[in-house]
């Protein structure tokens, strides 16, 4: 008998109706002779709704009670997938994540879990019943509630999987798989068969949000199988598994792209040793996280420094940077907002050159023009202004032929 995880996102139970079809879907594999553990997001839009109620009666609501407050969304959907599974016939019971003691660190609104006690889910799938426990929270070694960052239900399923060694963990949303590119921008875009870890752990942290970036960590680490599939339709969805050598790769398997991030620069910076250190120390004691920098060669010794942050982050990095400015003697600041960071991905790049070239040049024929660039193994991204990013993404769709894969 097989051990199944399978979690279903924020529209998969976005109403009475779905969580209804949920319950027949869970009801079915249970009948071919698995036990589950179902996973729920909160109904879709709910978060939003609770974060928006946060925000009429406080400016800076405190991080404990908003995981309080964001905490009951999914415990109002694992009591409604009981009862539609009752309604069914079956035997299940419902669980918030502090029952079935997930313990995490105590990071209010981006707890890490940290151990699992799979006991007590064990004896009652021993005894028959389906299992539902509510994803994205947490519970620290104080007994508080914690959350674990908007997509956190994913992290939820993988890590019990792991927990509870489950043969495949399985992620149903509102697409049928891991696609060459959000297929909500591009209709081309193609779904994958498979994908590594290591891609889809790139394409999760670059801006594809179908999976949280967690997740794909938990699964890459404990070797959890993992698939996203429909909700809505039958299919084989997407395997992300480890790096089969017989598996022949794409050299490109997928684009993604952030449109939250902003970009600073400080102009006319002495070029001295030591002055990273002075610009992004004070940046990161405000806490504000840096992603990519760039420095120039210094010409007649001063040198321009340019760095992204999360678009949120922008106003107060602006502010932090002017005192540094003022400290370095700096000429001036410049920021921009509008940009986007759009990256390819393909564990391909280990083995052929000219892939970033080819990637420049397909921008340059569009008369987009590449303002920052940033390599590692198997990724190239490059920030380009936010009002080409759908013509970007479908260029480099199209050059790259991911319009061609069949799954
Ligand atoms: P859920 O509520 O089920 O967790 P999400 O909205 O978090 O669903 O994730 C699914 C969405 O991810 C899709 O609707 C799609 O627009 C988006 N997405 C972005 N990039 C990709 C990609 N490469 N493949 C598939 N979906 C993607
Ligand atoms: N409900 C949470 C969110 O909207 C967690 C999740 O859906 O995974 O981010
Ligand atoms: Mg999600």
């Amino acid at each position: 008998m097989a051990l199944i995880v399978q979690k279903y996102g924020g529209t998969s139970v976005g109403s009475p109706e779905r969580i209804s079809k949920v319950a027949e879907k869970v009801a079915k594999s249970y009948r071919e002779g698995n036990q589950i553990v179902v996973v729920v997001s909160a109904m879709s839009g709910e978060t939003n709704r609770l974060l928006n109620l946060a925000a009429e009666v406080s400016d800076r609501p405190s991080l404990r009670e908003m995981d309080v407050l964001l905490s009951t969304g999914e415990q109002v959907t694992i009591a409604l997938l009981c009862m539609a599974l009752h309604q069914a016939g079956m035997k299940a019971i419902s669980y918030t994540g502090g029952q079935v003691h997930i313990l995490t660190d105590n990071v209010h609104s981006k707890a890490r879990i940290k151990n699992i006690d799979g006991k007590k889910i064990r004896s009652d799938l021993e005894a028959g019943s389906i299992v539902v426990v509510a994803g994205f929270q947490g519970m620290d070694e104080s007994g508080n509630i914690t959350t674990l960052g908007r997509g956190g239900s994913d992290t939820t399923a993988v890590a019990l999987a792991a927990a509870l060694k489950a043969s495949e963990c399985q992620i149903y949303t509102d697409v049928d798989g891991v696609y060459t590119t959000d297929p909500r921008m591009v209709s081309d875009a193609r779904r994958l068969k498979t994908i590594t870890y290591e891609e889809m752990l790139e394409l999760a942290s670059l801006g594809a949000k179908v999976l949280q970036i967690r997740s794909v960590e938990f699964a890459s680490k404990f070797k959890v199988p993992l698939r996203v599939l429909s909700s809505f339709e039958e299919g084989e969805g997407t395997l992300i598994t480890s790096e089969d050598k017989n598996m022949e790769q794409a050299l490109i398997s997928g684009i993604a792209f952030n449109k939250d991030e902003a970009k600073l620069t400080l102009v006319g910076v002495p070029d001295q040793p030591g002055v990273a250190h002075r610009i992004l120390g004070p940046i990161g004691r405000a806490n504000i996280e840096v992603d990519m920098i760039i420095q120039n060669v210094g010409v007649d010794n001063t040198t321009d420094f340019t760095f992204t942050v999360h678009r949120n982050d922008y106003v107060q990095a602006m502010e932090v940077l002017e005192n540094v400015r003022q400290e370095l003697g700096a000429a001036s600041i410049a920021g921009d907002e509008k940009i986007v960071k759009l990256s390819l991905v393909g564990v391909g790049m280990r083995s052929h050159a000219g892939i970033a070239s080819t990637m420049f040049e397909t921008l340059a024929n569009e008369g987009i023009n590449i303002r920052m660039i940033s390599t590692s193994e198997i990724k190239i991204s490059v920030v380009i202004d936010e009002k080409y990013l759908e013509l970007g993404v479908r260029a480099l769709h199209s050059t790259f032929e991911l319009d061609q894969i069949s799954a």
